[in-house]
């Protein structure tokens, strides 16, 4: 019997490099550096991707969109979440809430957080109190603390389809 409840957990990171903006949650955000990558390296929806994929015991975000293919080659990932969302519904759920930490020291992300909650929310049809949003400073240490890369981890709940 399939369960009512199924939970996943993500993680991502991704490097800085110079010259913004910064896209991070499908939000913009105003920083002299953007995360590099093959799409365009959304750390946080990346994380919250694998979180999905493995709560309905799907493939992870590299086996479903292989960074070696053109096709995705600097592709919003708002539209891969999208994408990932149609998979879960398939598979006979429904995203219920969704749980993240964001760590960077820089840029300060407290601002942005509303937006970003806001935004995971209508991308993934949740209310926004069905969100979490949390950002963590790494103390000045590791690459995440001194403004080298940003790490997202990610846990969501799926619901079975009534
Ligand atoms: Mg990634």
């Amino acid at each position: 019997m399939a369960a009512i409840v199924r939970i996943g957990q993500g993680y991502d990171l991704h490097r800085l490099e110079v010259g913004g903006p910064l896209i991070l949650c499908g939000v913009s955000i105003d920083f002299d550096r953007h995360l590099a990558g093959h799409s365009d390296a959304d750390v946080v929806l990346h994380a919250v991707i694998d979180a999905l994929l493995g709560a309905a015991g799907l493939e992870d975000i590299g086996s479903q969109f292989p960074d070696t293919d053109p096709a995705y080659k600097g592709i919003a990932s708002t539209e891969l979440l999208s994408r990932t969302r149609e998979k879960i519904e398939k598979s006979g759920y429904l995203p219920a809430n969704v749980d993240l930490t964001i760590i960077t020291d820089q840029p300060k992300l407290g601002p942005y957080k509303p937006l970003m909650r806001k935004r995971l929310a209508e991308l993934l049809n949740l209310e926004a109190e069905a969100v979490g949003v949390k950002a963590k400073t790494n103390e000045g240490l590791g690459e995440t603390g001194t403004g080298k890369a940003i790490i997202c981890q990610a846990v969501v709940s799926l619901k079975k389809k009534a």
